[in-house]
């Protein structure tokens, strides 16, 4: 007789959902909230079915960078209701307790949260599932690894050492967590001068790639400082939306397609 097949050890994957991609950072700061929400809307605008939960709890800054407010609906006292922008369906700690308050959750709330946006959020069929996650190496990423299999880790770093050592923690994280890593992505590598059109790189040039090296994980890319890209999120359309023709935009279409 054959054997009974074994289910499979640790976390299931979430119903409906085709995969699900955590964006991490070592510190903040660095523009994983700026990444993850572009990089919602580029899948997004190739017609996939995305959805971006915002697990930031120091700084939840999707509703902003989406431009989505309110509180989110529950018909039945249970089931959450995302909202939908650009796209993209939107849940966020910040919607549902307020973008300030989350700060001050502890322990087992943040935890209570992070499950009922998992488990009590109507997110519908996705291809993708982005999660936005806090900075740091702590009870937000241990629960959500615990509570459902996460496909990949995408990490967010500047150029600078500090960075950099930083996300070698977050590297060394979810290779224990045994969550694939999808790679390392340079944010704030360049600055292009409106001026002269000269490249500049103030944070200096090659570190991260050459860290990604060091790791073993592969070096996705590099996205320019760019004001455009900061005043796109801070209005509510981020800018692979509000201006798909530019550098950046074009750059994190270019870490979609990596993904
Ligand atoms: P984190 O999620 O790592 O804390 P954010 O995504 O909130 O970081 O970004 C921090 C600030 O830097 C925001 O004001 C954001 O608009 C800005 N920012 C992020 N990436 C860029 C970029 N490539 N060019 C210019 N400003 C950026």
């Amino acid at each position: 007789r054959p054997a009974k097949a074994q289910p499979p050890a640790g976390p299931a994957p979430m119903d409906g959902i085709g995969r699900i991609v955590a964006v991490a950072s070592g510190k903040g700061g660095v523009g994983k909230s700026t990444v993850a929400a572009n990089l919602a809307v580029a899948l997004a605008a190739e017609g996939q079915r995305i959805g971006l939960l915002d697990a930031d709890v120091y700084g939840p800054s999707q509703p902003r960078m989406l431009g989505v407010g309110g509180r989110p609906a529950s018909p039945d006292g249970h089931i959450i209701l995302p909202l939908r922008n650009h796209g993209v369906t939107l849940m966020s700690v910040g919607l549902m307790v307020g973008e300030d308050q989350a700060l001050a959750w502890r322990g087992p709330m943040l935890m209570t949260a992070l499950r009922q946006m998992l488990g009590q959020v109507q997110w519908g069929t996705l291809d993708q599932l982005i999660v936005d996650l806090p900075p740091g190496t702590g009870d937000v990423q241990m629960t959500l690894c615990q509570t459902v299999r996460v496909d990949g880790a995408l990490i967010v770093s500047t150029p600078q050492d500090i960075a950099l050592i930083d996300a070698r923690k977050g590297v060394d994280m979810f290779r224990r967590m045994e969550v694939p890593l999808l790679g390392i992505v340079e944010n704030m590598a360049c600055f292009v001068c409106t001026d002269c059109g000269k490249v500049h790189h103030p944070f200096g040039e090659g570190g991260a790639r050459a860290e990604a090296g060091r790791l073993d994980v592969p070096f996705l890319g590099e996205i320019p400082l760019d004001a455009t890209v900061r005043r796109a999120a801070d209005g509510g359309a981020p800018i692979v939306a509000s201006r798909p023709d530019s550098p950046p935009a074009a750059a994190f279409r270019a870490l979609a397609r990596e993904l």
